[in-house]
């Protein structure tokens, strides 16, 4: 039996092809992984009648840990969203996206290190959703005090654990005083009880200015579920875009490592969707069962093919495939 059991949702569009780049690098990692896979999204329902069967459910509770490729969720109709789903049924309230610049990867800033924490179970985005007639549609935002304590909480003892200096909490408190405020007043209730860690707060339309702005003056950013959604990809944009952009979605029982990206639909097929992300999220996962080293290797790997620039994919002025990155990390991995 193998160390360690993860199980692994594909996903839908691309995610099938991008996982099997990233499971040959974790294969030639040296980790003793084995892998169980689960569906969510439009496979689980045709084959179940719903998005994430508790069969998906029942497998990332018993191995703790899930890699989970994209699922692709139908606008404006159809059914629910498997991440929604999956975040609330397991509790996964904090999304921890990194956006830090990656050697070899030309942007027009260098040495970002920022990291997202985006609160995930509550907010607009939960989508508890109505029609209140014919012509009206309403929108429940639901922010709680004890959500909100948890994600600044956690947010702030990221920090102190990653050695940073400063959490910036992000909010529109001037015109929603209750939802916002109430998570704006948990920020500075949290906050005292971390002296040595900064604390700031920035209204979200002039946190999304200072990002595009000066993004080397912010650290830890902590934000509601919606904020979050669209700042982490604002933040992907600074450090070389969706293709470099993971997330850890963490509760207090279990864990889930995904891309910040979609399932890319207009690419299925062309094997030119970079897995860097994916991968990226893979080296989070091996941080988080305490395989630290072998996640440097993996990590190192990856840069010492993307700064040789010659065996990358589109997004990066490449002509490979991911497939030929991939093998290009796999063989920098054998000749470490
Ligand atoms: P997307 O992230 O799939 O793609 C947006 C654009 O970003 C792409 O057209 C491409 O130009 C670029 N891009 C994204 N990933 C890339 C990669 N790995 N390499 C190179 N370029 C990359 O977003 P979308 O088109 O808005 O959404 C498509 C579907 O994905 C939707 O159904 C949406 O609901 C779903 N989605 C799922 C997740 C998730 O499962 N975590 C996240 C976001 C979107």
């Amino acid at each position: 039996m193998a160390k360690y059991t993860i199980t692994v949702i594909p996903g839908e569009g691309t995610g099938p092809e991008i996982w099997e780049c990233v499971q040959m690098i974790l294969d030639a990692s040296g980790v003793d992984l084995s892998y169980e896979y689960a569906d969510a999204g439009l496979p689980a329902v045709e084959k179940y009648g719903y998005p994430v069967p508790p069969e998906t459910i029942e497998s990332i509770k018993k191995n703790k840990v899930c890699m989970k490729g994209p699922t692709t969720t139908p606008v404006g109709f159809g059914h629910k969203s498997a991440n929604v789903t999956l975040r609330k049924a397991l509790d996964l309230y904090a999304n921890v996206r990194p956006a830090r610049s990656i050697p070899g990867v030309k942007t027009p800033w260098q040495n970002i290190d920022l990291v997202g924490i985006r609160e995930n179970t509550e907010d607009s985005y939960a989508a508890i959703e109505h029609w209140v007639s014919d012509e009206v549609a309403q929108c429940l935002k639901v922010i709680t005090r004890p959500g909100s304590l948890r994600i600044i909480d956690y947010a702030f003892k990221y920090a102190r654990a990653h050695n940073r200096k400063k959490v910036t909490v992000v909010h529109k408190a001037n015109i929603m005083k209750i939802t916002d405020g109430l998570f704006l007043n948990c920020g500075r209730e949290v906050a005292a009880h971390y002296p040595n860690i900064e604390f700031q707060d920035l209204i979200v339309d002039n946190m999304a200015m200072q990002l595009a702005l000066k993004p080397y003056l912010y650290d830890v950013i902590c934000l509601p579920n919606l904020y979050g959604d669209i700042l982490t990809d604002l933040m992907a944009g600074l450090t070389g875009g969706l293709g470099f952009a993971p997330g850890a979605i963490i509760g207090d029982n279990y864990a889930m490592f995904e891309a910040v990206h979609g399932s890319t639909p207009k690419y299925i097929g062309m094997k030119r969707v970079n897995p860097s992300a994916v991968l990226q999220a893979a080296i989070m996962m091996l941080e988080h069962i305490g395989e630290k080293e072998a996640a440097q290797r993996v990590y190192h790997a990856m840069c010492a093919v993307l700064a040789e620039g010659k065996k990358v994919t589109a997004d990066v002025g490449g002509t490979c495939t991911n497939e030929e990155y991939a093998k290009a990390i796999v063989e920098r991995l054998k000749a470490a």
